[in-house]
């Protein structure tokens, strides 16, 4: 049984990500969110394009305005009224200001805004009433971002901040890496769809949604190949059909000891090299892991307990389906927080062991909640409203209530 950070790099180092050249989709901004750009972006432009007003006020030489207050206000003459998307048309000289609004360009010879609320309007000239702080309240070209410096990495998920940038540089189609194929199988003879009624001994199929669900948050494409009963035939050609138009393949079920385990058996004869057969990881030891050169697919066979299933999706799958989308190595890493549990949680010791339930923020940084009931790896009814998987690490088998524990954040 490998110890879990060996199975997480192992798994890694599986993973290629996809071709910044070759694997790319061109889209329209408006449907970019949640896509992964391809590409580093700059811009020609600084940003502010000019040197403009950031108030409703006056544009002034501070020279002129350099020794005011109420009792002794400095009247300037306005040469022109310059909103914003206006070109100013005037020279500031000595003595004169123009009215100016926010975002509109500065004229030239001005350097400084007097904000309006200290200023008297008296025909075409204004009283200034206090003595601003040079050059204030000008947003300078060039202030906020320099042409040409790099803008945007490749590898990170464009969201509502990253588009608006990117709209604002006039990219309205940006080069986003193509959604990673996840085919996901489930394996058992007792599984059965939600639709169809339930006879004795039948389950439902609950993993398929699981995981349909979790790929597909991840801005993944998922391809749902159903269920498949435990009969070696019919499970070998939907895999060997399945790992032709998938980047990943997830199964569920049958990779344990049982008579009905026929997945790595299957693997193997179809030329898949098996990497990882378990993890000392609980829930979800049965774990593999293969690799189909020929069709450059990664096989995860995961344990089909509907806990086991998503705790592997989480811990492994997620950070090699980050890798394979083409996210920035920063980002691939399941994130840890340190929070302080507000229960015991406890584990025989043998395997690193993983406790669902709430993270929430407290008044001192983060705090755990376990879920309320049975922690079997069968029981899926207290996973709603999981937030995190507290880790109790291996050759431990107690955490006290108020002491410190790794949670990994589920999203
Ligand atoms: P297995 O690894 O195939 O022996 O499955 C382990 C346990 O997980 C059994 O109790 C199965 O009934 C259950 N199980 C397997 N596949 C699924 C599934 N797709 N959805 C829900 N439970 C499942
Ligand atoms: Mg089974």
């Amino acid at each position: 049984m490998l110890p879990v950070n060996q199975a997480e790099s192992i798994i890694l180092n599986l993973v290629q990500p996809l071709d910044s050249q070759k694997d790319i989709e061109i889209v329209d901004l408006l449907t970019a969110s949640g896509r992964i750009l391809a590409t580093p972006v700059s811009s020609k432009l600084d940003f502010p394009h000019w040197d403009n007003s950031a108030m409703d006020g006056y544009a002034v030489k501070f020279t002129d305005v350099k020794d005011c207050s109420p009792e002794n206000p400095v009247s300037l003459e306005i040469i022109e009224e310059i909103p914003a998307g206006y070109q100013p048309q005037g020279q500031i000289e000595s003595g004169e200001t123009a009215r100016i609004f926010t975002g509109a360009c500065m004229p030239p010879g001005a350097d400084t805004v007097v904000m309006q609320e200290v200023t008297q309007r008296e025909g075409n000239r204004v009283l200034i009433l206090e003595t601003p702080q040079p050059q204030e309240f000008v947003r300078y070209k060039g202030s906020f971002y320099q042409a040409n410096t790099p803008l945007l990495n490749p590898g990170i998920p464009l969201s509502a901040t990253e588009i608006a940038i990117l709209a604002a540089l006039q990219c309205p189609k940006i080069p986003v890496y193509r959604r990673p194929k996840v085919g996901i199988i489930s394996t058992g003879n007792e599984l059965v769809t939600p639709e169809q009624s339930l006879q004795p001994g039948q389950l439902v199929d609950s993993n398929q949604y699981a995981l349909a669900v979790a790929v597909a948050q991840m801005g993944a494409e998922v391809i749902r190949f159903g269920i498949v009963p435990d009969e070696r035939e019919i499970l070998k050609q939907t895999i060997a059909k399945a790992v032709t138009s998938t980047d990943f393949l997830l199964s569920t079920g049958g990779v344990s000891v049982g008579d009905y385990d026929y997945v790595e058996d299957i693997l193997t004869e179809l030329g898949a090299e098996i990497h990882i057969h378990s993890v000392a990881v609980k829930p979800g030891k049965p774990l593999t892991v293969a690799k189909f050169s020929d069709a450059q697919c990664l096989y995860f066979g995961l344990p089909g307990n509907p806990v086991s299933a998503l705790v592997s999706f989480w811990r492994f799958v997620q950070p090699a389906l980050k890798k394979l989308a083409g996210v920035e190595e920063t980002a691939w890493k399941p994130e840890f927080v340190t929070a302080r549990s507000l229960q015991d949680l406890r584990s025989n010791g043998k395997r690193e062991t993983y406790l669902w339930g709430q993270l929430n923020s407290g008044n001192n940084g983060y705090e755990f909640q376990l879920a309320v009931g049975s922690h079997s790896s069968g029981n899926l009814i207290n996973l709603a409203g999981t937030t995190g998987l507290a880790v109790v690490p291996l050759n431990e088998t107690l955490i006290p209530a108020g002491k410190s524990v790794q949670v990994l954040k589920i999203s």
